[in-house]
């Protein structure tokens, strides 16, 4: 493969943009390969070179890149009609409308501009209807880029997780173990009074991708009632991707206080979203009294875009056939591993998966140890305990990242080049996609 082009925009960019890029998972090395255009499941770099993709966009292209075509027509329509006014849209009322109709948590929502957005803006929220100021967050959890969450530590040492955040406002964070019921007792027994809320992923999907044990949230909802906290499910990864249009939450049969979207919701545009119960989401301004506000929030090509991809969904077989190549995906990738390294996990649901580079990788969800004992020399069925996020430290990061992701690129299937992050199969993958993607992993294992 040729990669000329993709190294002279990445010298050029280097110059004009930190790290070359504007976020920074996507500074692949030597150089990331630059895209020009998507086609179905693949994209086309600069250099004319095709990739199979399971990056989608890092999770929003539930279509790949070629949206269905009513979603194309109103993209359009509206680009071209406006694109945005800062006035009310009906689109807006529509879509809305739709993801309090379909998500068990929602009555009412607030859509903003990014994942990170509505997880800023839900914990503003919860402190406000509260009148409380810490939040109980997830070690290994991830809630995109903002202050509240960036927090490394545990409850009794909490600590900015990069320079640029007063260890002040950390102290108001109380980072626990996922997976760990008594952990999560014991900090409500310490701090109960003070908790706004717990702010959790339904499934961890930025740490190898770690299930829930059995009756996790149910334990975490019991606590949050029981101390007047607010429940809030982070399903900006999981919404409308785990679970069908019910969302994650609807899997596990919890229904948190606050859900918080993006990715999907937005059709492959720029999107956040708070939902949950009315009494809650209408302390926002202007129906209540905690700010919230954004110019292009509700963006009616966003709208318009994210409401047709939910429609379609909704009327076409699109989570059977992508939780279906995903499940093909992940056992295949599973046999390959028992014969080729079986130091190594494959981890995911529905339509997401990764290969974690060690034996401590969450299991799958039904061979979680039943006495979680945690003790690799003792226990007998360590390899399946239930795990929190943070047991894959020891993984062969630099094996994956330098050795493996090439490779595969080289044979030109685009992963995501952390070791930890989720990949994901879309609408537009086909059975010989995944076969052919099967052949490239035997190589490169
Ligand atoms: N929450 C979760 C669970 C995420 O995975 C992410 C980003 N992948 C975010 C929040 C932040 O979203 P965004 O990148 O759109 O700000």
């Amino acid at each position: 493969m040729n990669h000329e082009r993709s190294r002279d925009l990445y010298d050029r960019a280097l110059s004009v943009l930190p790290g070359g890029v504007n976020s920074s998972v996507r500074a692949t090395q030597p150089y990331p390969p630059f895209v020009a255009r998507g086609d179905g499941a693949h994209v086309v770099d600069a250099d004319g070179n095709r990739y199979l993709d399971y990056v989608m966009g890092y999770g929003p292209l539930l279509y790949g890149h070629d949206a269905p075509e009513p979603v194309q027509s109103a993209v359009q329509k509206f680009a071209s009609e406006g694109p945005m006014y800062g006035m009310p849209t009906e689109v807006e009322v529509e879509h809305a409308e739709f993801v309090a109709r379909h998500v068990p948590s929602v009555e009412m929502i607030r859509f903003v501009n990014s994942g990170t957005e509505a997880t800023v803006s839900a914990v503003r929220l919860a402190r406000g209807y509260t009148g409380r100021d810490k939040i109980v967050v997830m070690q290994g959890g991830y809630h995109g880029a903002q202050e509240s969450t960036l927090v490394a530590g545990g409850p009794e040492n909490p600590r900015p997780s990069t320079p640029g955040i007063p260890p002040e406002f950390a102290k108001h964070t109380l980072p626990i173990p996922f997976n760990d019921p008594a952990a999560a007792e014991a900090v409500f027994e310490e701090h109960g009074d003070d908790i706004a809320a717990v702010l959790v992923e339904p499934i961890l999907a930025n740490k190898g991708i770690v299930m829930p044990v059995d009756g996790y949230h149910q334990r975490l909802r019991e606590l949050c009632d029981d101390h007047g906290s607010l429940l809030v499910f982070d399903e900006v990864i999981t919404g409308f991707r785990v679970g069908g249009l019910g969302c994650a939450q609807s899997t596990f049969g919890v229904t948190p206080d606050v859900t918080t979207f993006g990715k999907i919701i937005g059709g492959g545009f720029p999107v956040g979203a708070i939902g949950g119960k009315a009494e809650i989401i209408e302390r926002f301004t202007p129906a209540g009294d905690v700010f919230q506000s954004g110019t292009f929030s509700g963006h009616p090509v966003t709208m318009a875009a994210g409401h047709e991809y939910l429609k379609f969904a909704a009327e076409n077989d699109v989570y059977e056939h992508v939780n279906r190549l995903g499940r093909r995906l992940r056992e295949g990738v599973e046999d390959l591993l028992e014969d080729r390294a079986p130091e190594y996990t494959v981890v995911g649901t529905d339509s997401m998966f990764k290969t974690v580079f060690t034996r401590d990788a969450p299991g799958s969800f039904e061979d979680h140890c039943e006495g979680g004992c945690r003790q690799r020399d003792s226990c007998p069925r360590f390899d399946a305990c239930p795990k929190t996020g943070a047991d894959v430290a020891a993984a062969e990061t630099g094996r994956w990242e330098r050795i493996f992701w090439q490779e595969m690129k080289a044979q030109g299937v685009l992963l995501t080049a952390n070791q930890f992050e989720s990949q994901f199969v879309s609408y537009a993958h086909t059975d010989e996609d995944i076969e052919e993607t099967l052949e490239a992993y035997k190589t490169a294992l």
